[in-house]
């Protein structure tokens, strides 16, 4: 299990969105400390390294949405103890990458029944490259793979609750789900949603730029007054939501034309097409050359 984790974790952990030097030098499971917010009646975001983790507590029993990175799961546990004395149920999985799916060999060894989207099993069971990242994964143990998949969506009611986990067309990867508590009124984006920050297109995952615009606007469909759990960064508003789907949709309008123009991708970042909002949403995971380069590629994708 552990084996999963090391060589991602210096490049992928950055996108917690800590200071960036400590980033640079590589995460220290040991030292990180799981923060615990409350977004609604009986559900919780726990931050820790890896992407935030959703929790539904209450009478039907504990349900998480991700469980970060493979060492964090001790700390996972503890945290989830500190919410609730009931047993882990289920967790569902919003992608395949191991800072999301990490804990789900011990936690379904205990017990966890794992959800998730077709393509996040078959991503999961087999050898992954993650060619922007230069980040390698062996298949993961079969005690890890999500037990029930689905290929378009799924509604698990529980704790009072109707929570539908949706698939959307291929963004961050091709195995993307919206999880969406309809009664709470939350909804948790995977890494659909970087709060405040460029985006990571996994295109070796078979994700795709123009889909984060898709799925924002599906999000931002599902009613007012919704809290949103992005994948990395604070838990947001719809208004933070519309500011990151407005800003995806001015850089689609500004690197498309240069890409139809014929110019490569290095010409595309050469140009700086994106140089006015760098300093607002370049200061995450996605560094700005990196990002416009990979949305480049994308919209190149024809
Ligand atoms: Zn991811």
């Amino acid at each position: 299990m552990r084996s999963r984790a090391p060589l991602a974790a210096p490049v992928l952990l950055a996108a917690v969105a800590f200071a960036a030097p400590a980033a640079a030098q590589g995460p220290d499971f040991e030292k990180v400390q799981i923060k615990t917010e409350k977004v609604a009646e009986g559900i919780w975001v726990l931050a820790g390294a890896g992407g935030n983790i959703g929790v539904s507590v209450g009478a039907d029993g504990v349900f998480l949405i991700d469980d970060e990175w493979a060492p964090m799961t001790p700390k996972v546990k503890a945290a989830v103890a500190a919410l609730s004395d009931r047993p882990l149920r289920f967790i569902l999985n919003t992608h395949w990458h191991p800072d999301h799916t990490g804990g789900n060999k011990d936690l379904g060894e205990a017990g966890a029944l794992i959800v998730a989207h077709d393509n996040v099993r078959l991503r999961l069971s087999t050898d992954q490259f993650i060619e922007a990242l230069g980040m390698k994964f062996p298949p993961a143990p079969a005690r890890a793979l999500p037990v029930v998949t689905f290929n378009d969506a799924v509604t698990l009611h529980l704790n009072g609750d109707d929570v539908e986990a949706f698939h959307v067309p291929p963004a961050h990867t091709d195995g993307d789900a919206i999880v969406h508590f309809r009664r709470a009124g939350v909804v948790h984006m995977g890494d659909l949603f970087f709060n405040g920050m460029y985006p990571f297109v996994d295109l070796s995952s078979g994700g795709s730029f123009e889909g984060f615009i898709a799925a924002a606007d599906r999000a931002l469909a599902l009613g007012e007054g919704t809290r949103i759990i992005p994948g990395h960064g604070p838990v947001g508003t719809r208004a933070d939501l519309r500011a990151y789907r407005d800003m995806l949709v001015t850089v689609r309008d500004r690197v498309k034309p240069l890409v139809q123009a014929g110019k490569t991708p290095a010409e595309v970042v050469a140009a700086h097409p994106l140089a006015d909002l760098d300093a607002k949403w370049g200061n995450g995971f996605m560094k700005p050359e990196k990002f416009v380069e990979i949305v480049a590629q994308s919209l190149g994708r024809r």
